[in-house]
């Protein structure tokens, strides 16, 4: 059985003491035994959030990384970065950094690869654009996306990875994708990674859904059998967000 992952990601909001104070606002709220919290933050309330967040169920990720090791790349943040205040998990290729930050199938690679070298778990995200979808193309883009992301990833190492399928045209915009076509596209791509892998990677990998998922529907959208949790976006920043982790209550 695998474990529900359910995980916030704050995008470009909250300063650092608004972080801490609605970690303590939340952390009684998201208590769940039978899922993985994590909050992914803004770099610079990585700290101050590892530190709010001590001796509760919450894990604090990263957003994004670089697949450099250091050096001359002003603005970004290293993996050993990360790894040195405690961080375990970090969003890769997220929409918005593929489309506002020329972030491609290719980079994701180099992040998902220098990422599980450090030891960190990515969660990778892939998902259509309404237009794929229209034109009937969702399934081959995303298999594309999923096929150059795992590219020399052992099988080892894509049983820990997480994926996060988040259609684009269901980000930030209300709409979500119906429990069946979240639950096609992570059986989709699940079979794929069947095919790339083998069945046992493909049965460990855990799939989440995202995109405006909240507390009304989460709980139809986890029952699906290849849906393995959720990366939420607006409503991680409130107290539904402890109605999402608490789906199963
Ligand atoms: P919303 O939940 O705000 O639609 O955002 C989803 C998302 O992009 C999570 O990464």
């Amino acid at each position: 059985m695998r474990k529900k992952i359910i995980a916030g990601n704050w995008k470009m909001n909250k300063t650092p003491s608004e972080a801490v104070a609605l970690i303590n606002e939340l952390k009684p709220l998201v208590q769940n035994e039978d899922v993985d919290v994590v909050f992914c933050v803004p770099a610079i309330s990585i700290v101050p959030a590892m530190e709010a967040a001590k001796g509760t169920n919450i894990n604090i990720g990263a957003e994004n990384m670089y697949f450099e090791e250091s050096g001359a790349y002003t603005g970004e943040i290293a993996p050993n970065m990360l790894t040195d205040v405690g961080v375990k998990y970090v969003i890769i290729g997220h929409s918005e950094r593929r489309e506002y930050f020329a972030e491609t199938d290719e980079t994701v690679n180099k992040k998902v690869l220098k990422a599980f070298e450090h030891g960190i778990t990515p969660i990778i995200c892939c998902g259509e654009t309404l237009e794929q979808r229209e034109q009937g193309i969702a399934v081959d883009f995303i298999r594309q996306q999923i096929k150059i992301a795992f590219l020399n990833v052992t099988a080892d190492q894509a049983k820990e990875a997480v994926i996060a399928y988040e259609p684009i045209w269901a980000i930030g915009t209300g709409k979500t994708a119906t429990s069946d076509q979240a639950e096609e596209i992570c059986a989709a791509i699940r079979e794929c990674i069947k095919e790339v892998y083998d069945e046992a990677t493909a049965e460990a990998i855990r799939i989440q859904y995202g995109g405006s998922m909240n507390a009304g529907n989460a709980a139809e959208l986890l029952a699906k059998p290849d849906i393995d949790g959720g990366l939420v976006g607006g409503a991680s920043l409130k107290p539904d967000f402890g109605k999402i982790v608490n789906y199963n209550k």
